[in-house]
């Protein structure tokens, strides 16, 4: 049996780290090098959101340049790394009776390969998205992460890429601007509810009040997040680096849950 391995939340922050190396490519890739090599690895990404839940069905799944106003070199980026019909099959059957559409629709979108063109730069893991079903209530997304957990002894790495603070109306367009108080405000509370593994504080963030309002003015950034924490194990140590907030409003922490005996 493989060794169990992570599973990471990662705030992926704008597209155009594809860009750059920085301090937060090299603790992406710091994450990656501390522990076994994935046989393969499972995104759940804030980009995509479907009625049902669907998964990439291909053998091969095409780059998704979902984003607009970017330098041309950001629709050229490619992040060849397969598919794998194997684990496609295997999160099926982990969610049944709930239905999972195999997919030929959808690809590898940058929620998924901004992060991994840093993390795993070889692009040599297989990799396979998991949508996010609209219809579901946070309660529901952490169930499906806990129905995952298994994966986590399979070999595979379960990763989210969203933000924990995700509101692009109160962006500075500035480096090293302060944040917005309400930003750390939630960022506090939600990494202390992780800390203390009281994940229910997390499924009911919307009762966190006006700093959560501000914070996740739509969802979809927010959500991942509860994947992974539903892939959590009792004994997994928990670590946010990086731990940020960048141009006021947009949470860069990454949550690794990690076993003990693991680097
Ligand atoms: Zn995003």
């Amino acid at each position: 049996m493989p060794e169990r391995l992570p599973a990471i939340f990662f705030g992926h922050g704008s597209p155009i780290i594809a860009m750059k190396q920085n301090a937060t490519t090299e603790a992406w890739r710091a994450l990656m090098d501390a522990m076994p090599r994935p046989r393969a690895v499972l995104c759940i990404s804030a980009h995509w959101m479907s009625r049902g839940i669907a998964v990439t069905g291909q053998v091969a799944p095409p780059t998704i340049h979902d984003f607009g106003g970017f330098p041309r070199a950001m629709h050229e980026f490619q992040y060849p790394a397969p598919g794998n019909v194997t684990l496609v099959r295997r999160v099926a059957e982990l969610l049944a009776p709930d239905p999972v559409a195999a997919t030929t629709q959808w690809g590898f979108d940058h929620g998924s390969w901004t992060v991994l063109m840093k993390a795993l730069p070889d692009a040599d893991v297989p990799l396979v998205q998991l949508s996010l079903d609209v219809s579901r209530r946070p309660a529901q997304h952490f169930e499906i992460g806990r129905r995952l957990r298994p994966l986590r002894d399979e070999g595979v790495l379960i990763m989210g890429s969203g933000n924990i603070v995700h509101n692009l109306g109160d962006v500075i367009r500035q480096d090293g601007v302060p944040p917005h108080d309400y930003a750390v405000a939630f960022s506090r509370a939600i990494k202390r509810a992780i800390l203390a593994d009281d994940h229910q504080t997390v499924i009911d963030f919307e009762k966190l009040g006006l700093a959560a309002s501000r914070s996740v003015p739509t969802p979809d950034h927010f959500w991942p997040l509860l994947y992974v924490l539903g892939a959590r194990h009792p004994d997994d140590e928990v670590s946010f680096a990086p731990d940020f907030i960048e141009y006021g409003s947009i949470d860069m922490t990454t949550v690794t849950l990690r076993p003990p005996h693991a680097a």
